[in-house]
C-alpha cells in the first residue's frame, strides 16, 4: 500500500483544496463525497485498492471489504479525465444495486452514471451507453456488441465504437470461470435457392462408391476418374474446366450428402429443416448449418424446400469481449491462485489488499470420508448441530440437484431451510442477505448470491450479539471444487469485516473429481483404505494427496484454456476485421468501390438511373449485408473444421496449426469472392425501377443466447470464440500490454 499517497489524499480531503484532476485530488473529492452522501468514511485499504484499480491492476480484496466503493474512485478518476468506464458486474441485480447505491457519490462528483440490465429497453440503451460510468454485466454488453453487428443502420446501433476502461467485479468469474462461454447471436435468414442443387442431386442418382473418394482428414469428397467421366456424360460439361468449377462443387456436395452424411448421426430432419447434431454433445446445434453447398445438398436429399435458415451470425466469448477494452482492471476476493492466468491472458497484475480488520474466521482443514454416504452423514450432522444452536449455517453445494436433495434430508429431520438455485438474482440476493440471521439454514450452489453481503444477526444486525456468541456464520462446502478459488470464495462468505465465523470443507473418496483425477494412484496402497471406513479418514498422506487433486485439476483446466486459445485467436482476428469494416461501411467512414471496379459499365448505368450519391450509399449497405453472410459462412465452416481437425493428429501434424492455416485460407478465399457476389447484387439492383424497391438482405428475426449449457463441449473440443485487429502490433502497444502479444506469438511458435 502506498501510504504516502493515501495520507496525501486524506489531507487534501480535509483541507478541501482539491479541485484538479490528478488522482490524489479526485480521490480526495470522492472521499468527501462518500462521507457526505453515504456517511461512509473510506478505509485506507479501499483507497489503496482504488489506486490499484485506476492503474489497471487486479485487486484481491476479501468479501465484505467494500469493493463497490473502491470502483467508484477509479471510475470517477477515469471519467473526469475524459474516459468512459464500464463496471462489469456479476449479474443484473448487482448492476442496478451498485449503480443506485453509489449514484449519490457520482452526482456529487458531477459524473453521469447509469445501468443496463436485460430488461432495459433497447431504445434507452444508446443514451445509457453515453453515460460516463455504466454498470452492466459483461453478458448484456457483449450481446449489444453482437446485435450491432447485425444492424443495417447506424441509427439502430447502440454500442460504443471505442471501449475505454472496464472494471470487472468478481473478476475471476468472468475472466476465468466463465471466460470461454460464448455469447451468440443467431438470426433467420432468407434463402434464395434457385433449385439447381436439387437438380444436380437428382442427376447423380446412379452414382456409386466407385465414383468418388472421401478424404477423412479434409472431409472432402473428390471424383474418381470414373466419376469424372460419368459426370461429364451426365452434365455435358468438362468438370475440370473453369466454367465447370461451380458445378463440380455442387456434384461433390451432393455426393457427400448422399453417401457420407448420415441422418440421425450427423443431422436430423425436423420441421422441414436440417438440424446438425454436434459430434461431441450429441445435441442438435441451434443455428448451425453445413458449410457451403453441403447444406443445400442435404436439403435436396430430403426434398426440402427452404425459404429461410436459422444461422449463427456472430459470437464472442466473454474473455475476448473483456479484451476489447483498452484498459482492464478487476476486483475479486480470490485472485492469487490464478495469478499466472491473469497475467498471461489479460496482462493483469495482482495487488493483494489486506483486510481492514484482522480476519477471525476459522478455516478447518479438509474432512475426508470413505464415500458420498459417509460424507453426507457428516454434513447433515454439522448442519443439524448448528441449527440446534440457532447458529446460521450456509451450505455450498455443487449443483441444484444436490441442494434439493440435501434440503429434503434436512427437512426430514425437522430442520427448516431455504434453497437457492441461481434462477432469480433479486430474490436470491434477498435470501443471501438474510443468511446470517439467527437460526438461518441456507443451502446454495457455488455462485448463488455472489456479491451480496451476509451480515451477522440479519440485515439490520439486530441479533448480531447472539449470532456472534454462537460462533458467527458457519460455511459448509460439500465437495472439493475444480479450483481452490471456488473453495476460497465459499469460505469467504463467513468472517466478513472481522466477524467471527467458521468454514468446513468436505470430500469423499468417490467424489467425481477424486475419481477423475485418480486419487488412488497418487498414494501407495497402504494409505488408501481397502474397505469401508466409517467417520473421518485420518491418514495424513491421503489427506495431503486429496488436497493436491485440486491443484492438479487447476493445472489441467489452465492448460485446456491455453490450448483452446490456439484455436480461437485466429477467429478473433478475423472477426475484429470483419466487424470493424462493416461498421465503417454503415457509418460512412469507409466507402466501397467494388461496383465501380468490378462492373464499371453497370455501375455507370445504375448511377445515371438512381443518382451517384444514393447508389454509393446503397453499395455500402449491400456490402455490409454481404459481410454478414460472409461471416455466417465463416462460422459454419470453422465450426465444421473444428470437428474434424483432430484427425490431423493422426497424420502426425499439429492440429492447432493446421486449423489456423485452414481458417486463414478460407477467410482469404471467401473474401476474394466478395467482388463477384457484389457484382451479382448490382445486377439485381439494376432490375429495380427505383432504389427503394431493392431489399438489402437482413435477418427476419434475431435471438441471442449463451452457450453455457454446453459446458462439456468446451472440454471436449475447441469452439470458435469470437475480437479485433488489422494492426495487432500497433494496437497492443497503444494499450501498453506488450506481454500479451508475446504470449500469443509464443502460442503459435515461429509462425
Ligand atoms: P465487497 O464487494 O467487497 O464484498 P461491498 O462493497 O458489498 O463489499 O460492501 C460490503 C459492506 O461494507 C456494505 O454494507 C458497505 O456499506 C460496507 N462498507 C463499505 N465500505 C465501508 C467503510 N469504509 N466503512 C464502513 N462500511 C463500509
Ligand atoms: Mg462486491
Amino acid at each position: 500500500m502506498d501510504k504516502k499517497t493515501i495520507d496525501k489524499i486524506k489531507s487534501l480531503a480535509e483541507s478541501g483544496g482539491c479541485l484538479g484532476n490528478s488522482a490524489e485530488e479526485i480521490f480526495a473529492r470522492c472521499f468527501n463525497a462518500a462521507e457526505k452522501t453515504l456517511g461512509i468514511t473510506p478505509f485506507d485499504e479501499q483507497l489503496a485498492a482504488a489506486l490499484s484499480l485506476s492503474e489497471g491492476r487486479l485487486v484481491q480484496m476479501q468479501t465484505g471489504e467494500g469493493k463497490t466503493l473502491c470502483a467508484v474512485f477509479a471510475a470517477c478518476l477515469e471519467a473526469l479525465n475524459g474516459g468512459k468506464v464500464h463496471i462489469l458486474t456479476f449479474n443484473d441485480y448487482l448492476a442496478q444495486r451498485d449503480c443506485e447505491w453509489m449514484k449519490p457519490i457520482y452526482d456529487e462528483m458531477g459524473v453521469s452514471v447509469g445501468y443496463i440490465a436485460e430488461k432495459t429497453d433497447r431504445a434507452l440503451r444508446k443514451e445509457l451507453y453515453n453515460k460516463q460510468v455504466l454498470y452492466i454485466t459483461a453478458k448484456e454488453a457483449g450481446f449489444d456488441y453482437l446485435r450491432d453487428f447485425v444492424c443495417s443502420d447506424t441509427a439502430e446501433m447502440v454500442f460504443p465504437e471505442q471501449l475505454n476502461m472496464a472494471i470487472v467485479d468478481e473478476a475471476d468469474s468472468i475472466l476465468i470461470d466463465e471466460a470461454r462461454i460464448p455469447l451468440v447471436i443467431a438470426g433467420d435468414i432468407a434463402v434464395n435457392d434457385d433449385g439447381s442443387t436439387a437438380e444436380v442431386y437428382k442427376k447423380i442418382g446412379d452414382f456409386d462408391e466407385s465414383d468418388y473418394d472421401y478424404d477423412e482428414e479434409s472431409r472432402n469428397v473428390f471424383l474418381t476418374d470414373a466419376g469424372a467421366d460419368k459426370a461429364e456424360a451426365v452434365f455435358g460439361q468438362d468438370m475440370y474446366s473453369e466454367e465447370g468449377a461451380p458445378l463440380l462443387a455442387k456434384v461433390c456436395a451432393c455426393l457427400k450428402a448422399k453417401f457420407i452424411l448420415k441422418e440421425d448421426k450427423d443431422y436430423i430432419v425436423r420441421d422441414g429443416r436440417i438440424l446438425l447434431i454436434d459430434e461431441f454433445t450429441g445435441r442438435t446445434a441451434e443455428g448451425r448449418v453445413f458449410p457451403g453447398e453441403l447444406q443445400t445438398a442435404a436439403e435436396a436429399k430430403h426434398g426440402l424446400k427452404i425459404t429461410s435458415r436459422g444461422r449463427i451470425m456472430g459470437n464472442i466469448a466473454l474473455q475476448y469481449f473483456a479484451r476489447l477494452y483498452s484498459k482492464i482492471a478487476g476486483m475479486t476476493g480470490t485472485a492469487e491462485s490464478a495469478a499466472e492466468e491473469f497475467s498471461k491472458l489479460y496482462a493483469l497484475d495482482i495487488e493483494i489488499i489486506p483486510t481492514h480488520m484482522p480476519c477471525r474466521r476459522e478455516d478447518k482443514p479438509l474432512e475426508l470420508y470413505y464415500n458420498g454416504e459417509e460424507k453426507r452423514k457428516a454434513i447433515v450432522a454439522a448442519a443439524a448441530e448448528a441449527a440446534e444452536a440457532q447458529r446460521p449455517v450456509l451450505v455450498g453445494t455443487e449443483s441444484i440437484e444436490e441442494s434439493e436433495s440435501l434440503a429434503e434430508e434436512l427437512r426430514g429431520r425437522g430442520i427448516d431451510c431455504v434453497v437457492l438455485n441461481a434462477k432469480n438474482d433479486t430474490e436470491e440476493a434477498g435470501i443471501i442477505a438474510r443468511a446470517g440471521e439467527r437460526g438461518a439454514v441456507t443451502i446454495s450452489t457455488n455462485m448463488a448470491g455472489r456479491g451480496v453481503d451476509i451480515k451477522l444477526g440479519g440485515e439490520d444486525c439486530r441479533e448480531k450479539e447472539f449470532v456472534t456468541r454462537a460462533g458467527g456464520l458457519l460455511v459448509l462446502a460439500t465437495s472439493m471444487r475444480e479450483s481452490s478459488r471456488i473453495t476460497k470464495q465459499l469460505r469467504g462468505r463467513a468472517g466478513r469485516q472481522g466477524d467471527v465465523g467458521e468454514s468446513r470443507f468436505f470430500a469423499a473418496l468417490d467424489d467425481e473429481i477424486m475419481v477423475r483425477l485418480d486419487l488412488k494412484s497418487l498414494v501407495s496402497g497402504r494409505h488408501y483404505p481397502s474397505e469401508r471406513v466409517s467417520g473421518r479418514i485420518e491418514d495424513k498422506v491421503l489427506l495431503k494427496e486429496a488436497e493436491r487433486v485440486q491443484r492438479i485439476s487447476e493445472g489441467n483446466t489452465y492448460d485446456e484454456r491455453v490450448n483452446l486459445m490456439k484455436y480461437t485467436m485466429i477467429g478473433e482476428k478475423h472477426r475484429e476485421v470483419t466487424f470493424r469494416r462493416r461498421r465503417a461501411l454503415l457509418d460512412g467512414s469507409y466507402n466501397s468501390e467494388m461496383w465501380q471496379q468490378k462492373a464499371p459499365k453497370e455501375y455507370k448505368r445504375a448511377a445515371e438511373k438512381f443518382g451517384e450519391q444514393a447508389l454509393r450509399e446503397m453499395q455500402n449497405r449491400v456490402l455490409a449485408a454481404l459481410l454478414n453472410e460472409f461471416w455466417c459462412d465463416y462460422l459454419d465452416y470453422t465450426a465444421y473444421l473444428r470437428e474434424g481437425i483432430h484427425l490431423t493428429q493422426i497424420a502426425g501434424r499439429n492440429p492447432a496449426e493446421e486449423y489456423n492455416i485452414a481458417c486463414e485460407e478460407y477467410y482469404q478465399n471467401a473474401a476474394a469472392e466478395i467482388p463477384d457476389r457484389m457484382a451479382e447484387k448490382l445486377e439485381e439492383v439494376l432490375k429495380c425501377g427505383d432504389l427503394s424497391e431493392y431489399r438489402v438482405a437482413a435477418p427476419t428475426r434475431t435471438y441471442t443466447y449463451l452457450l453455457n449449457d454446453m459446458g462439456e463441449e468446451f472440454k471436449a473440443k475447441p469452439i470458435l470464440l469470437s475480437v479485433f485487429s488489422d494492426e495487432p502490433e500497433e494496437k497492443e502497444e497503444q494499450n501498453g500490454r506488450e506481454e500479451k502479444k508475446g504470449f500469443f506469438k509464443s502460442l503459435f511458435g515461429k509462425k
